[in-house]
């Protein structure tokens, strides 16, 4: 039978409705940018729950945990359906594997197994390659950036390699052995990278009564940006098309994660590898006027790619999207801290404003600013807070006691103890481990070689490993035995936020189940420490990289570093792939703003220009994508001061003989 109409489906265009109401088993949206994607999700899923279908048998996939927090609250809507609605999944695809790894060790494997976020998979084959640290050209770094490429794309490391690092004299024998070494060591020490949480997921999914088993919990599993799915989470999704429903949306122009292993063409076979699936297009644009979009769909005409998109808007015309150009990036940050000034004075709040960045790099500058001008603001893309080396710091003497296999937890841990280094660290590892395989307990393993270490580490292990069911009492434990030691490592740096930090954590920590499941969740799916200052609870403006932006929208989009060699980027050149994802990600920001779209480039000082010459700068010129960019789409600002060129002295004026430049010394004389 037909629903009843609720809010949730009444405003919605014919086309969203269509979408949200299909009833065929698979489906696909495919749409441009601001066309309603994520609002017609929401609708889908609270039309299912309307119909009958229990909350907890819907799970929505996002990108990111806050996007995930969007879904579940707008979901949720008025009080009058949020507790009919409470219960619907929504995480990431890493949060997902997790829990449901984590949920059936019978059925999984892998209990007890810590979890390697990037940091520490170099740190392991770091160890690994030993003294040197790195394989013919390429660094741990590299190393552990391309094994993850290798799994993501489902391609041998040989063919990683080759396409990441196609014209450079790599010895991949020699990586081969390191990446060997390095499995070897993980699987001793009972480390899961980030991809292993998916590849044990999808391994297991491929035995049919496995997936079956999986696929029963749901009724309905819906995607949101679909089109940044790589072939390991295409791996995942597979074996379950069968046995549940698929309801994915996204846009083939907002691909962006090639890097990652996502293909963006890899949506446009949805069909041939969901048979039966429903494609259902919507054209409209509810976000941006008209000018906002006739710049982006200029962007898009110029690809060789071809997208068959043109966004339309709904709400109809406005201002002209700006074009400043100025000539140090410090001038352009100026520029922008400024412009949010004069808005405030208009009384527009700070969260009118939107700032897009390339890189973390780059949002330095703007930071800078909006600290000096007293703008809150809250850095999506920054420093990950479970990252940051003093949370990390506090974080190994919780791992220790959750594995206490963990060496990387270890020597991170002993390391702090004053006058402990590299040597003695690895020597009480050595022993601790020595004792556990004679029969040891954890405990009694930690006092024999801890004995020679100041008394507070092995009382304060225990006394973690005390309060290790109330996981926020056993970080406060973790950051009270650490707190002289750190006090005295960051003194210079900061100290005091960084102690609010660990105020932060505890909190997270607060009703986790294990230090494990707690790690788990905020390594898979990170939370930003800018997103953690007190300020961010009240109107604040966002500064972003594109890739951490992402179905957002404000009022006002400031598009920074808009300059030849940053779209595309310098490094992305020669490779039509990598500069077509360049013109995508200039294509997210642009379709960000909702009235104001401002992108702000340098002429002069670039970086880039320091590094690549003017010749360099030439190729740059070409290849720029604003460069062809015709007059009547954008209001073009320079704020370029033209230096006059001073005239030449005239004929005669010649130097003296010399300045006589000894000082009168009065009488001293
Ligand atoms: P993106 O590709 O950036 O993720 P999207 O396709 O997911 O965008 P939404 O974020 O769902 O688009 O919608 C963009 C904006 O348009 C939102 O502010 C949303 O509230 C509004 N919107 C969507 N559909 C309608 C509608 N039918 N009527 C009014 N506003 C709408
Ligand atoms: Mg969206």
């Amino acid at each position: 039978a037909e629903q009843v109409d609720d809010g949730a489906l009444a405003h919605l265009n014919p086309a969203q409705r269509e979408a949200a109401l299909t009833e065929a088993r698979h489906n696909l949206i495919l749409a441009g940018a601001g066309t309603g994607k994520t609002t017609t999700i929401v609708a889908r899923i609270r039309h299912l729950i309307r119909n009958g279908t229990p909350p907890d048998r819907i799970l929505a996939i996002t990108f990111t945990r806050r996007a995930a927090a969007e879904i579940r609250s707008r979901v949720q809507g008025d009080a009058a359906t949020a507790s009919s609605t409470q219960g619907v999944a929504a995480m990431t695809f890493h949060g997902w594997a997790m829990r449901e790894v984590r949920g059936a060790p019978d059925v999984f494997g892998y209990e007890g197994w810590s979890v390697l976020d990037q940091e520490d998979q170099q740190q392991v084959m770091r160890g690994v390659l030993g003294r040197g640290k790195r394989v013919e050209g390429l660094k741990a770094a590299q190393i552990v950036d391309v094994l993850s490429f290798a799994h993501n794309t489902r391609r041998t490391l040989a063919d990683a390699i080759r396409v990441k690092f196609p014209d450079d004299a790599i010895d991949a024998k020699a990586i081969g052995a390191a990446v060997r070494a390095y499995e070897q060591r993980k699987q001793e020490r009972r480390y899961l990278t980030y991809d292993d949480i998916l590849r044990v997921f999808a391994a297991r999914l491929a035995d049919d009564a496995v997936a079956e088993w999986v696929g029963s919990h749901y009724d309905e599993i819906l995607i949101d940006e679909m089109q940044d799915t790589n072939p390991l989470q295409w791996q995942i999704i597979d074996p379950l098309v069968p046995h549940t429903r698929f309801y994915c949306v996204g846009d083939d122009a907002q691909s962006i994660y090639g890097f990652r292993g996502a293909d963006f063409a890899s949506i446009h076979s949805f069909r041939d590898r969901v048979p039966g699936a429903r494609v259902l297009k919507l054209e409209d644009n509810y976000r941006s006027t008209q000018e906002i979009l006739d710049l982006s769909n200029w962007l898009l005409e110029q690809s060789p790619l071809g997208y068959d998109k043109k966004l339309r808007a709904v709400r109809g015309r406005g201002a002209k999207p700006e074009l400043h150009s100025f000539e140090t990036p410090a001038d352009e940050a100026g520029f922008i801290a400024a412009e949010m000034l004069r808005a405030r004075r208009d009384e527009l709040p700070w969260a009118t404003h939107l700032v897009l960045v390339r890189t973390n790099y780059s949002g330095r500058a703007i930071e800078a600013r909006l600290v000096e001008y007293d703008i809150p603001y809250v850095f999506f893309g920054g420093v990950k807070l479970l990252e940051s080396a003093h949370v990390r710091d506090v974080l190994s003497a919780l791992r220790v006691v959750a594995n206490p296999d963990d060496e990387v937890a270890w020597m991170r841990l002993l390391t702090l103890v004053p006058r402990v280094g590299d040597v003695t660290a690895a020597r009480a590892f050595d022993s601790f481990l020595a004792a556990r395989s004679g029969g040891a307990s954890a405990r009694e393993a930690r006092a024999s070689a801890l004995a020679g270490m100041p008394a507070w580490l092995a009382a304060g292990l225990d006394a973690i490993e005390e309060a290790a069911k109330r996981v926020d009492d056993a970080v406060g434990r973790a950051a009270a035995m650490l707190q002289p030691v750190l006090a005295h490592k960051y003194r210079n740096e900061n100290w005091e936020a960084r102690a609010r930090d660990l105020v932060h954590v505890e909190r997270l920590a607060a009703s986790r189940r294990s230090i494990l499941e707690f790690l788990e969740e905020y390594i898979l799916s990170p939370v930003f420490t800018s997103e953690m200052e007190p300020e961010s609870q009240q109107d604040h403006v966002i500064v972003s990289t594109v890739h951490s932006a992402k179905g957002l929208e404000r009022d006002w989009a400031f598009v920074a570093g808009a300059s030849a060699g940053s779209y595309p980027s310098a490094r992305s050149l020669g490779d039509l792939d990598e500069v077509e994802e360049e013109r995508r990600v200039l294509y997210v920001a642009l379709t960000r703003a909702r009235d104001r779209l401002v992108v702000t480039r340098t002429v002069s000082h670039t970086p880039v220009r320091a590094w690549m010459g003017s010749a360099g700068m030439d190729v740059l010129e070409d290849a720029y994508f604003l460069n062809t960019l015709p007059e009547r789409l954008v209001e073009e600002v320079p704020h370029v001061v033209a230096r006059p060129s001073r005239p030449a002295p005239p004929p005669g004026l010649s130097a003296p003989a010399e300045v006589d430049l000894s000082i009168d010394l009065g009488d001293l004389e």
